[in-house]
């Protein structure tokens, strides 16, 4: 089952340019230099289309990559820039005539609940339109529409989040440690996105040597960085890249397999 995946966003948390800075990257005339904040949409041939996390620019990467339809959203986890644009899937819940089924680890369900209280209050104004989601918790493989979803367990700093797999691509953003159980879920993987911040270390995402440390043990055909600062020129870093490694961009896109059965996602793999 192909699926196509579109980076609708590749930035950090404060987007690039960021707000009142002038260095070269965020005054970079090169398309690639301008970061929204992360997210990525799968289009699945014949099936789901499904966003993960719903970014602070959810409007304007919508608007930019014509997105009509969303069936599901994942959420990696509840940080501002992943939540944030949630409010604007109203308008597709609006033209579907429906709730939105959204999945989460249990933490991040609680603080959707918290930072979006109007949507789950029954007394709220219902004027201007509320988003329609529907919470599910999730704990282990899933299902959407036939689409089956691996939850990779990634460590951001002190708090534990998710990286999704879909098939043969797996998506880990805001992580700098990749634990001892996520491992076996990963094997076989041939795509992956993953988080790398800049060059100087931080204390909840990778480094892109620190990146380039899991490539090394995963060895995916392809990897794409993410979540990306303007501390990294897109052009020069790609050059000093490895082969099969390269920055993300806004609008990149590429094709997977994805797994429509439990006994295809298994097949061949150790999935568990
Ligand atoms: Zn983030
Ligand atoms: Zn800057
Ligand atoms: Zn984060």
């Amino acid at each position: 089952m192909k699926a196509r995946v579109t980076v609708l966003g590749s930035g950090t948390s404060h987007g690039v340019p960021m707000i009142g800075c002038s260095c070269d990257v965020c005054r970079s005339a090169d398309a690639r230099d301008r970061r929204s904040r992360a997210s990525i949409y799968l289009d699945v041939d014949g099936g789901p289309k499904l966003l993960v996390d719903t970014s602070t620019d959810l409007r304007q990467q919508a608007l930019t990559h014509g997105i009509m339809r969303v069936d599901a959203i994942l959420f990696t986890h509840s940080h501002a820039d992943h939540v944030m644009g949630l409010d604007d899937s109203r308008r597709f819940s609006q033209m579907q005539k429906g709730a939105i089924p959204c999945y989460a680890d249990a933490s991040t369900v609680a603080s959707l609940r918290r930072s979006f209280y109007y949507v789950f209050d029954p007394a709220s104004e219902k004027g201007g339109g509320l988003p329609q989601i529907e919470l599910h918790t999730i704990d282990g493989r899933f299902a959407v529409d036939g689409l089956v979803i691996q939850p990779i367990p990634l460590m951001h700093g002190e708090r534990p989040i998710l990286g999704f797999r879909f098939g043969d691509f797996a998506y880990m953003t805001d992580t700098n440690r990749v634990p001892e159980q996520a491992w076996p879920l990963l094997d076989g993987v041939q795509t992956i996105i993953l988080g790398a911040l800049r060059h100087r270390p931080h204390p909840t995402h990778f480094t892109v040597a620190e990146a380039l440390g899991v490539v090394a043990r995963l060895q995916p055909r392809q990897t794409y960085l993410t979540h990306i600062c303007h501390d990294l020129p897109h052009a020069a870093t790609n050059q000093a890249l490895p082969p099969g490694v390269e920055l993300a961009y806004d609008g990149l896109t590429f094709e997977i397999e994805a797994a429509r059965s439990l006994a295809q996602a298994t097949e061949g793999r150790q999935w568990t």
